[in-house]
């Protein structure tokens, strides 16, 4: 089948949360004809396979994807900016998905983004404090409403993410609006030019625009042959995932040794992390960290065990029988952050082939995906190469 001939021919590289949002604008715009190719791709989990039941709800683990090939399912996810008061550009791509996120969550109720309570505590002076004067509803906690040893505390309404109800998601709305995809890996860039068969046009069709691709493939950029960046990294998190419908707003400690967070995921199931060791390729589980998260979440978030009469260590035991499962994933890391770039290459038929880069989005990729997509649409539109 020939898939809208006059529309200029996109290959997206990658179908996480970057992959899947940039293919998704740039098929929207009604100007491209994309195709997604990617080696993993995230799929609601099968009925048949094995689940675990806590207080009757039956969970069943979605991030099947291995981790080191995939971040997208293992995230939180929730928006909490992390960009620098300097970094005016990644300000604005987490600006532009908050406001994109928060028009979802207003005219699409199929849309698994929710807008809850958002609370920030600071162990220390805040250095990315520009986001107080953005977020909708933000206020300073009083000091008495402070955990010990904090410092500041803020409020707000952030949005929160099932990362792999919102992948699933974002896959139907693509393949809805015209996207085509194709499951495979690919050792290069230039091996993605065999799947323009995939677009069904003839020779004479093909040679009338150049083919673009955009590499999305995050943690992949280190090894394709044809980009092998030696910046991109693993970022190591572990997390917990809980029952704990009772919780219905995100707390996220900032400072001492790593970043704590409690983010409901809207089907009441909750994200206990985290951690954060770059370089660190080890996908087992420790147990040890699995314990100082929940003993550190539960100090933050009291309401993760209802019964105040209990002592800690009956708490903490009490918030161990309801761990649905513990997952470790991978944040794409680069030293250098995002490289969202220009290049190309010219092709077997000698044609070029233009290239947009959109990877190493780290511990931010959900929070600012619709930032990054849209910047590839209008670096396309003003593309000189
Ligand atoms: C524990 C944890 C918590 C997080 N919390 C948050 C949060 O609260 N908020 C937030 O915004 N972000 C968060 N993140 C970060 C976020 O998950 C990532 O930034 C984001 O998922 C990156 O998306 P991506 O599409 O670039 O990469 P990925 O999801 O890794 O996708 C890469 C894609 O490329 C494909 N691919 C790669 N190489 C090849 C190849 N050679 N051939 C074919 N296909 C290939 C893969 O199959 C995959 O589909 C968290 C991450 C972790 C691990």
């Amino acid at each position: 089948m020939s898939h809208s001939s006059n529309k200029q021919r996109v290959i997206v590289l990658g179908a996480g949360v970057i992959g899947l949002t940039t293919a998704l604008v740039l098929q929207r715009s009604n100007k491209y004809q994309v195709l997604i190719v990617s080696e993993h791709i995230v799929t609601t989990p099968d009925p048949s396979s094995e689940s675990i039941t806590v207080d009757n709800f039956e969970f069943r683990d979605p991030t099947t994807v291995p981790a080191l090939k995939m971040a997208s399912p293992y995230s939180g996810a929730h928006w909490r900016s992390l960009s620098t008061n300097d970094d005016k550009k990644s300000q604005s791509f987490e600006k532009y998905t908050y406001n994109a996120m928060m028009k979802l969550v207003e005219t699409d109720p199929t849309c698994p983004i929710k807008v809850i309570k958002g609370i920030d505590l600071y162990k220390g002076d805040p250095t990315n404090s520009w986001y107080f004067d953005f977020v909708r509803d933000f206020k300073v906690l009083q000091k008495h409403e402070l955990p010990e040893g904090i410092k500041l505390g803020v409020e707000y309404s952030t949005l929160v993410i099932n990362s792999p109800e919102y992948l699933v998601w974002l896959y139907k709305l693509f393949v809805k609006a015209g996207g085509i995809v194709k499951q495979a890996r690919v050792d290069s860039l230039r091996e993605l030019e065999q799947f323009e068969t995939e677009f069904g046009l003839s020779n004479q069709q093909k040679h009338n625009s150049d083919l673009i691709i955009v590499n999305c493939s995050a943690l992949g950029s280190a090894k394709l042959v044809d980009v092998q960046d030696p910046l991109v990294h693993p970022v190591r998190g572990q997390v917990a995932i809980v029952w704990a419908p009772q919780v219905q707003r995100t707390v996220t400690r900032i400072g001492g040794k790593f970043m704590r967070y409690v983010i409901p995921r809207g089907n009441g199931t909750v994200i206990l992390g985290g951690t954060h060791f770059a370089y660190d390729y080890n996908e087992k589980v420790d147990d040890q960290t699995t314990i100082e998260i929940l003993r550190e979440t539960l100090e933050l978030t009291p309401e993760l065990v209802p019964d105040t009469s209990l002592s800690s260590d009956q708490r903490l035991d009490e918030l161990s029988k309801k761990v649905l499962a513990v997952k470790v994933g991978f944040r794409p890391g680069r030293v250098g952050g995002v490289r969202i770039e220009e290049d190309k290459f010219y092709g077997k038929s000698g044609d070029k082939v233009k290239v947009i880069h959109n990877y190493g989005h780290s511990g931010f990729g959900i929070q600012s995906s619709w930032g990054y997509a849209t910047e590839v649409y209008k670096m396309l539109q003003s593309s000189k190469l």
